[in-house]
């Protein structure tokens, strides 16, 4: 292949994944850069810690802290960008903005992630849009009594608890659909009941087995303040004031349908997106099936069953390598020697309020309760691990 001078890598996504895949390179490159390009297209103005969004719902002071700046990413005077727009389409060798900006690549990682329900996540550019909601969410909860979480994944349990530990005279239900919380495959059934019973010592109603649907309710409109009476086909009859739609993991990689590669103009681009989930198809290397030089990982790759932070963590770091085992190669005319990835055990660590949460260490067997999660995660949600990696002081 042939590549420019400087080379070019431009990774579009800045959260875990994204930020995962510079960071690695960065100090794999070294202040020098070797001649090498990076340019990280991302939507928003902010990387959002999505690990804390519960806590900012309830503590006004921890929500200045999630939403972290691009500023520091990079070195001043390195070679490198961020631009924020919004990724269109992909082609071979050059991508396209939402403003019809293009911008070429030698090699491109797609880091696009995926979306929940707010207040979890946000369909904004703008971070002030996000924090807004969260403001108006955070005083309707103070004025509501009864609150109903609808989804018992991991969304659900860690809201459900953040908000009966901050307030505990407030009546929270957690409704979901099966019989046990967080029916992730892979994940220990040792995880899923402790977590049921840490919820219903924290003063968390669970109701399982009952699949609800309110009216107006759904993924677009996720949060509602209004008096309703809920039955459940077991017979019990719910008051609630305000409601929450914690389910659904939603990937959008329509900008993929562009891609063709340049001597196969009937390529159709369907063939390396699964079908249920929207995800990218990828090898073990993550490179996009048939495409040497796009690479994708995270949320928005097919490659871990359940996507999550943690997995970003081990994945990011191998695509950097094969990015720069691939520009070694194609410099030199050679065969590159590309590393395969592999993701984290099933390790889980839930959090349901600044002292509290649940944890499951598969390697061990073991379950903990509140002293290992708050010292894990619980304390501060990992937000230091997002602003160290953006190089906030
Ligand atoms: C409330 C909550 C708590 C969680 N807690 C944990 C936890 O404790 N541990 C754990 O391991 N996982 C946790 N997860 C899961 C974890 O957040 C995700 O797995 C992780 O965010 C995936 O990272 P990512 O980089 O792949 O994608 P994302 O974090 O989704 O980021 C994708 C990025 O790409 C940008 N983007 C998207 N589309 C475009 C486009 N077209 N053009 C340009 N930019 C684009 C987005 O703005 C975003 O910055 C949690 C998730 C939620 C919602």
């Amino acid at each position: 292949m042939t590549i420019t001078n400087p080379i070019k890598i431009v990774v579009v996504g800045g959260s875990f994944a994204g930020i995962a895949v510079i960071n690695t390179l960065l100090s794999a490159l070294g202040p020098s850069s070797k001649n090498i390009e990076i340019t990280l297209i991302e939507r928003r103005d902010a990387r959002h810690h999505s690990l804390g969004a519960f806590r900012a719902l309830i503590n006004e002071e921890f929500h200045s802290q999630i939403w972290v700046p691009y500023t520091s990413l990079f070195p001043k005077d390195s070679p490198h960008k961020v631009i924020q727009g919004q990724l269109s389409e992909v082609h071979h060798g050059y991508i396209v903005l939402g403003t019809g900006q293009s911008i070429a690549f030698d090699y491109l990682t797609l880091c696009t992630g995926s979306s929940n329900p707010a207040p979890a996540k946000f369909n904004v550019d703008f971070s002030k849009e996000a924090i807004e909601i969260t403001n108006k969410t955070r005083e309707d909860i103070k004025k509501s009594n009864n609150i109903v979480i609808i989804g018992g994944g991991a969304c659900g349990v860690e809201m459900s608890g953040e908000i009966k530990t901050a307030f505990p005279e407030k009546t929270v239900t957690l409704i979901h659909a099966s019989g046990t919380l967080i029916d992730y495959p892979g994940y220990a059934d040792k995880l899923k009941s402790t977590a049921l019973t840490h919820l219903q010592a924290l003063g968390v109603d669970v109701v399982l087995n009952e699949r609800i649907t309110i009216e107006g309710l759904d993924y677009n409109n996720a949060i509602q303040v209004a008096p309703r009476t809920i039955h459940t086909k077991a017979g019990k009859t719910i008051e609630s004031d305000m409601q929450f739609l914690a389910v659904g993991i939603q990937v959008d990689t329509s900008y993929m349908s562009t891609l063709r590669p340049p001597e196969n103009s009937n390529f159709d681009p369907q063939t390396i997106i699964n079908e249920g989930t929207h995800t990218i198809k990828v090898q073990k290397t993550f490179q996009v099936v048939g495409f040497d030089h796009i690479f994708a990982v995270g949320d928005c790759s097919d490659f871990s069953k359940v996507p999550t932070a943690a997995a970003c963590t081990y994945t990011g770091p191998t695509v950097a390598k094969n990015i720069l085992a691939l520009i070694e190669a194609d410099t030199k005319n050679k065969k590159a020697k590309l590393v395969k990835g592999s993701g984290p055990p099933a390790i889980m660590c839930l959090a349901t309020g600044p002292t509290t949460g649940v944890t499951h260490l598969p390697l061990f067997g073991a379950k903990f309760h509140n002293f290992f999660s708050r010292a894990f995660k619980s304390k501060d949600l990992m937000i230091g691990l997002s602003t160290a990696a953006m190089n906030i002081k």
